[in-house]
């Protein structure tokens, strides 16, 4: 297992992290001043979401790898299951916008249960065949695709897939080298198989999300804890990650409505570094 405690070139801010996708949370930081604030620091990676990026792609990408760090990743295609699906031209979009910004990992929150079904099942199948349909044209753009099992609470308007198994069981549905796994310690912290699972998922596993579960969480959403505030065993989840063969940034990414983002991002990105050296 890597040491981080004298070391965070590992670490990737996901932007969400600043309260920058919802409008009207953080600081309002543009890309360009998240990035010098991240290069300053020593982060490796960034996240962005789509909608930061809007047409700058190339621009952003670029400015990223001259001070040095990576995009760790794009935040992420619209749903490719349930009432609230995109077309295939929005995901193309998507693709095209991690393809600009230079970056490998393509995340995917799936979306939800397929209208007219119930349970899972046929909706792991619409979202296998809706992967497998444009797999071919994000390999071709050198853009892996990473599905992101989400904690179950989401099942329902979010996500079709709740775990690691269940996403590699749609990896293996799907089968393109460039389809594979994001695992955040958010969703998958509960999950007494997933050293198991992740062992299963070996090679396939594209990134990696830190955070932390809150004991008394009070929004699903917009409450997630920062690392060492919550109740998750982040060393243990990590310890089966890289035992499954990730090498690659850890991601921060603290949705946090009443707290974190009510920080100055600055103060934000320091406790950051001193989490992850100290108990990521
Ligand atoms: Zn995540």
């Amino acid at each position: 297992m890597r040491d981080f405690s004298t070391d965070h070139s590992a670490l990737a801010l996901n932007t969400a992290t600043l309260g920058h996708n919802l409008d009207g949370y953080g600081a309002g930081w543009s890309p360009e001043q998240v990035i010098d604030a991240c290069a300053a620091r020593g982060y490796g990676g960034i996240t962005f979401w789509q909608r930061e990026i809007g047409a700058r792609a190339v621009e952003i990408g670029e400015r990223v790898r001259a001070t040095g760090m990576q995009v760790a990743g794009l935040c992420r295609t619209p749903y490719l299951t349930g009432a609230d699906a995109g077309t295939d031209d929005e995901i193309k979009a998507s693709i095209d916008t991690a393809a600009g910004l230079g970056t490998g990992v393509l995340t995917i929150v799936t979306g939800g249960t397929e209208p007219g079904t119930k349970g899972m099942l046929e909706s792991q199948k619409r979202l296998a065949e809706r992967v497998a349909a444009h797999a071919g044209y994000a390999a071709d753009r050198r853009v892996n695709l990473a599905l992101e099992p989400l904690n179950p609470m989401f099942g329902g308007d979010r996500t079709c897939i709740f775990t690691v198994r269940d996403a590699l069981n749609v990896c293996e549905m799907v089968g393109a080298d460039n389809v594979g796994i994001a695992v955040d310690v958010y969703h998958v912290w509960w999950d007494t198989t997933l050293p198991e699972s992740l062992m299963a998922a070996r090679g396939k596993i594209l990134g990696y999300h830190l955070c932390d579960w809150l004991e008394n969480t009070t929004d699903m959403l917009l409450d997630r804890g920062m690392m060492g505030d919550g109740v998750a065993d982040l060393k243990s989840i990590r310890s089966a990650v890289e035992a499954a063969g990730y090498t690659g940034l850890c991601e921060v990414e603290v949705f946090s409505e009443n707290n974190w983002w009510k920080c100055q991002p600055e103060k934000t990105l320091d406790v950051i570094i001193e989490r992850f050296r100290m108990l990521s």
